[in-house]
C-alpha cells in the first residue's frame, strides 16, 4: 500500500480531530453516522463536514450512504494517527521506503532526526476477516471478533509486548521501541530473511542456533508459532535474528505440541532442501539443553523441562493484558507450514465465520443492538464532554 506521508504536512489540528472522532465512533459503528462524528469532534460552525471532505478526497475516510449517511477509516487513516502520535512523542521524524510486505503487514522505514533509521511494523489482522463479514448491521455487537482495529491493535501491542520480553531474556529480536494502535517501531535488523539467502558458511551451525532458540523459546514457556525461513534475519556475519511474533502461544496451549514440532519441521524441511543437510551429524547438542530428540534429530516437546513462566510480568508491564492474551487467542494461530511443514503464506488469517454470526441471529438481534449502539454513543458523549472539562479545568 502506498503511503503517501506528505499528506501528514498538510493536515490540520481540526483534520486530526475529526478523524479521531471517526475512530472513536468506531468502537460502537461500522459505519459512523456523520451526525455523531459531528458531535463528537465539535467543531465550530459546522466546520466537521468540510474537514470530512477533505479527509475523503486524501483516501484516509471512505465514504457510506447506503443506509445512512456514514464515514470509516481507511487503513491509511489509521495509519496517520498512529504516525501522528509516534511523532508527537518524538519516536521518529520522517518516513521512508517500504522493506517488507507481509500478508497482514506492512513495513517502513522510519528516521530520527539525528538520522537513526528503525524499521515501523503496521499491522493490518482483520484485513481478511472484516472483508468476509457479511453482517448487514452498523453496530458491532461482537466487536472484539472481527473489528479490524481491535484486531490489529491487539495484535500490534501483542507483538511489542513479547519483543520486550523476549530481548530481556536475551533472545535475538529487534528492539522494542514503541507501539501506538496498531503500529510497532523497533531496531532495523540489518541483514536479510533466511529465505533470500542461498549460501552459508556454516549451515549446520545456524542450523543448531535456530533450532535451539525454538527449545529455549519453549523452555521459557512460549511457542513461537510461525517460525520459518520468512521470520529469521541472517546477517552477513551469519547472526540470526528472529522477527514476527504476534501468534505465539503458551506451551498449555491445547496444540503446542503440535504447533512446537511444526515450528521444528518447517526448519528441518528447509535446511534439508535449501542446503542439503543431513541431521545425523547435527542437533545432538542443541544449545547446551538437555532436551531429549528423536531418532532423525528432531527435539521432543516433552522432554522440555520450563525454567520460567509465560513472562505474564514482563508482558504485563507493557500493557499486554490475560484478557488481550484471551481475545486474540479466540483467533487461532494458523501458522505458515502445514503440518507436512510446508510454507503456506495465507499464514495467521483468521478463520471465516469466526464470529461472524449467523443471519438469523443478526436479524433477532438487531433491535437490540440498536438500543446498545444508541446507549454506547451516549457513554461516548458523557466521556467526552468530562475530558474536554477537565482539559478546560
Ligand atoms: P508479517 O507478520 O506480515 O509476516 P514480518 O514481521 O514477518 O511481517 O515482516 C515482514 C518482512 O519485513 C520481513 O520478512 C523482513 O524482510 C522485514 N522486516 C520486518 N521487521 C524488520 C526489522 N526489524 N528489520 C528489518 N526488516 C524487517
Ligand atoms: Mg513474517
Amino acid at each position: 500500500m502506498k503511503l503517501d506521508v506528505d499528506v501528514l504536512r498538510y493536515l490540520s489540528k481540526e483534520d486530526f480531530r475529526v478523524l479521531t472522532a471517526v475512530e472513536m465512533g468506531m468502537r460502537n459503528h461500522e459505519i459512523v453516522p456523520s451526525d455523531l462524528i459531528d458531535r463528537i469532534a465539535s467543531l465550530k460552525h459546522g466546520g466537521t463536514y468540510k474537514v470530512l471532505k477533505n479527509l475523503l478526497k486524501h483516501k484516509l475516510l471512505h465514504h457510506d450512504s447506503s443506509k445512512y449517511d456514514g464515514f470509516r477509516l481507511t487503513y491509511l487513516g489509521y495509519d496517520f494517527l498512529a504516525i501522528k502520535t509516534m511523532v508527537n512523542r518524538g519516536v521518529f521524524t520522517a518516513v521512508g521506503r517500504q522493506i517488507g510486505v507481509g500478508k497482514e503487514s506492512d513495513i517502513f522505514e522510519v528516521a530520527r532526526e539525528d538520522g537513526t533509521v528503525m524499521a515501523m511494523k503496521l499491522h493490518r489482522l482483520g484485513r481478511t476477516s472484516f472483508r468476509a463479514v457479511k453482517s448487514k448491521r452498523d453496530y458491532l455487537r461482537h466487536r472484539s471478533s472481527y473489528n479490524w482495529l481491535y484486531l490489529s491493535r491487539l495484535a500490534a501491542l501483542k507483538e511489542f509486548a513479547f519483543m520486550k520480553a523476549l530481548e530481556e531474556h536475551g533472545f535475538p529480536v529487534p528492539n522494542a521501541v514503541d507501539c501506538n494502535r496498531h503500529c510497532v517501531v523497533m531496531s532495523l535488523i540489518q541483514g536479510y530473511p533466511l529465505v533470500q539467502v542461498k549460501q552459508l558458511q556454516n549451515p549446520e551451525t545456524v542450523f543448531e542456533t535456530i533450532l535451539g532458540l525454538i527449545v529455549r523459546l519453549a523452555e521459557h514457556g512460549l511457542i513461537h508459532c510461525d517460525f520459518n525461513e520468512f521470520n529469521i534475519m541472517i546477517d552477513d556475519d551469519e547472526k540470526v535474528t528472529m522477527i514476527d511474533f504476534p501468534q505465539m502461544v503458551s506451551v498449555s496451549h491445547r496444540n503446542a505440541q503440535m504447533y512446537f514440532d511444526r515450528d521444528i519441521e518447517c526448519i528441518f524441511k528447509f535446511f534439508g532442501k535449501r542446503f542439503n543437510l543431513s541431521f545425523e551429524e547435527c542437533s545432538d547438542d542443541i544449545d547446551d539443553s538437555e532436551v531429549d530428540t528423536d531418532e532423525s534429530g528432531r527435539p521432543s516437546f516433552s522432554s522440555i523441562t520450563k525454567t520460567t513462566g509465560f513472562l505474564d510480568k514482563e508482558l504485563a508491564a507493557s500493557g499486554f493484558t490475560r484478557k488481550d492474551q484471551d481475545d486474540i487467542q479466540k483467533e487461532e494461530p494458523t501458522s505458515s507450514c502445514n503440518e507436512e511443514g510446508q510454507v503456506d503464506q495465507n499464514h495467521h488469517t483468521p478463520e471465516a465465520g469466526q464470529g461472524g454470526d449467523s443471519e438469523s441471529q443478526n436479524s433477532s438481534n438487531e433491535e437490540e443492538d440498536n438500543q446498545n449502539a444508541d446507549e454506547n454513543d451516549a457513554e461516548l458523549m458523557k466521556s467526552l464532554a468530562k475530558q474536554r472539562r477537565r482539559a478546560m479545568a
